[in-house]
């Protein structure tokens, strides 16, 4: 939110307020900082973390929000080593054994494509399709329109496989279904690899010689090959870590944000003045060069946001439709568990449950 308009000439922004202190804002308010920027950070709730929470209690610590994390990205890899959280860092003990609901039992989902061939998973039809993908692909007949998860996949490999494996997976990593998903959107990896080869397994082999043949990358890439991870004392840990950073003078908590109002007042101390609830602990009125905003979309709708005395009107902002969600933790002890704990997740496909609920299917 440097500014509301594009045609408004934008000052370097030396003062920044982010809303918001989640993983989101309070990533974004540590670089800020780093890059020398004058930076104070809005929360409405009483501490920092967001949707992070991860709580200790009887000698037990579990989250109630995001319990796993990935490096895909090298700047994840670098905020880690930076924190100095690396040594913290737990793996779960068998990481690639999930599994998926099928005829009212969990079945181990094969590893690796050989081997989901091999195994008894899906249909023979269903498997005969993965095989011959490369040569009978469907296109997608509406290109100009955005296409579902459900949709890209059935046209690659078949509906069982977009009911026993997309459908869950989905599932389990954002909460949603495959047919109300973007797949530009939701995996754009792939939809990427289908406008560059059109074949999902063809493409998936070419980018993955051509990325073997090309450069090594910067020595942690390895470290980021090793899939989901949390912390010793949960995922908390990443946004306190972050929050000290921060430093306690440029994090208001309590701290909900109402108002914002932009002026093009070129001799204004600022031209972003943020207001917070009046019956609130504090109360600000304070102006930045700009606004980073990591608040729900629901949250940002409800602020009034005005420029130059005018309303601003988010009617460019999409309807977003959060699913509700619920966490339920239950704890058994070790010496009561009879077969070997091993195994990262249970996830239940929409075709196995009577009750309409989906599950996230973490352990
Ligand atoms: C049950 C569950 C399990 C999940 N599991 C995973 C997982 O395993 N791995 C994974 O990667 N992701 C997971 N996620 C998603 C992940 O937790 C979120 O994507 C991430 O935490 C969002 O962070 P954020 O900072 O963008 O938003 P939030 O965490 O929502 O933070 C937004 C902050 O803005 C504040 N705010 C709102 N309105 C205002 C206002 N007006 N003024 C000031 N502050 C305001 C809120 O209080 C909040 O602290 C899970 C989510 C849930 C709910």
């Amino acid at each position: 939110m440097g500014s509301p308009s594009t045609d408004d000439k934008q000052k370097p922004a030396r003062r920044v307020a982010v809303v918001g202190a989640g993983v989101s804002g309070c990533a974004a308010a540590y670089k800020l900082k780093l890059h020398g920027l004058n930076v104070t950070v809005f929360e409405a709730d009483g501490r920092v973390g967001g949707k992070l929470r991860s709580i200790s209690q009887d000698g037990l610590i579990w989250d109630e929000g995001a319990n796993t994390m990935t490096e895909s990205e090298a700047d994840v890899s670098s905020l880690i080593d930076d924190l100095g959280l690396r040594d913290k860092q737990q793996f779960p003990i068998s990481q690639h054994k999930r599994y998926i609901v099928r005829n009212g039992k969990p079945v181990l989902i094969p590893s690796n494509p050989i081997a989901l061939i091999r195994s008894s998973f899906l249909s023979t039809q269903s498997k005969v399709q993965i095989l011959l993908e490369p040569f009978f692909w469907k296109k997608n007949k509406s290109p100009d329109s955005p296409e579902s998860v459900g949709g890209f996949f059935q046209r690659h490999f078949g509906k069982e496989v977009v009911e026993y494996l997309i459908d869950p997976v989905v599932a389990g990593t954002s909460g949603g279904d495959p047919e109300s998903l973007s797949m530009r959107h939701a995996f754009p990896e792939l939809w990427d690899l289908e406008r560059r080869f059109g074949s999902i397994i063809s493409g998936g082999f070419q980018s993955m010689i051509s990325s073997r043949g090309g450069k090594k990358s910067p020595s942690g890439n390895s470290k980021r090959r090793r899939g989901s991870f949390s912390f010793l004392d949960g995922m908390q840990t990443l946004t306190d870590a972050l929050c000290k950073e921060i430093g306690h003078h440029e994090l208001n908590l309590h701290s909900k944000v109402l108002k914002m109002s932009y002026s093009c007042d070129d001799n204004a101390a600022g031209n972003w003045s943020i207001y917070c609830a009046p019956d609130q602990n504090k109360q600000f009125q304070q102006s930045f060069d700009a606004v980073i905003m990591t608040a729900p979309l629901g949250n940002v709708k409800e602020m009034k946001i005005t420029k130059t005395g005018s309303r601003f009107l988010l009617n460019f902002i999409p309807e977003v439709s959060y699913m509700p969600v619920s966490v339920i933790i239950s704890t058994f002890k070790k010496e009561n568990v009879k077969q070997p704990l091993e195994g990262f997740g249970v996830l239940v496909p929409a075709k196995e449950q009577e009750n309409g609920l989906r599950t996230l299917g973490e352990a």
